[in-house]
């Protein structure tokens, strides 16, 4: 990422508040460079940019600020990411859904595929969703409360899918909500397996 601290943030992929992809960031406030106490010899410059999307603001920390460089070392709050563990499918299912956060009948719908495709990665190929869920909760991929909740994801991503008569939309709340459930199945079925099996290869 080679994002400078300059009049726009530019070059940021997400806007970390409303996941818009390619935000524009406008700044509102700079900094000269601030030194931390004593522990480093480094500085750092510091703005904060309001996304023109969403209208919300980020803070913006530079590298090495004393040094006179304005290129980006992080944001406050963070741009959400990913597990690189996760399936493919499963995760350019929940990248887009992280990415759509702004409009969350969409980010709910894809959260929900997201789920079906890790479900299906472990080898539930078989029916509907609705049996995927049940089987993995049988065949103790998912806890009796793990399948529990995919089926509230499940029927959350339904509601806009079928434009639901009485209940069409999902809130934000509950678009964050259903990200958030296929991030933990993504650790639990995918990133935390791996972990334990890299652990003996001198990672540890
Ligand atoms: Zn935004």
């Amino acid at each position: 990422m080679n994002v400078k601290l300059e009049d726009r943030l530019v070059g940021l992929d997400r806007c970390p508040q409303c996941g818009i992809a390619n935000p524009e960031m406008e700044l509102l406030w700079r900094s000269d460079c601030i030194m931390p106490r004593a522990e480093t010899a480094y500085g750092h410059n510091w703005a904060v940019y309001k996304c023109t999307s969403c209208r919300l603001l980020v803070l913006a920390q530079s590298r090495l600020g004393n040094q006179g460089t304005k290129e980006l070392e992080k944001v406050y709050p963070d741009v959400e990411s990913v597990e690189e563990d996760i399936p493919e499918r499963a995760r350019n299912y929940l990248t887009q859904a992280v990415g759509s956060i702004h409009a969350p009948d969409g980010a709910a719908m894809l959260a929900g595929s997201a789920v079906d495709a890790m479900l299906k990665a472990k080898g539930l190929t078989e029916g509907t969703v609705y049996n995927r869920i049940d089987q993995a909760v049988q065949q103790h991929i998912l806890t009796q409360e793990m399948g529990a909740w995919a089926h509230d994801v499940r029927l959350g991503s339904n509601r806009p899918r079928h434009a639901d008569q009485d209940d069409p939309h999902v809130t934000p709340q509950e678009a964050r909500q259903a990200i958030e459930f296929a991030k933990t199945l993504g650790t639990v079925l995918f990133v935390l397996p791996n972990r334990i099996a890299n652990r003996g290869n001198g990672n540890s």
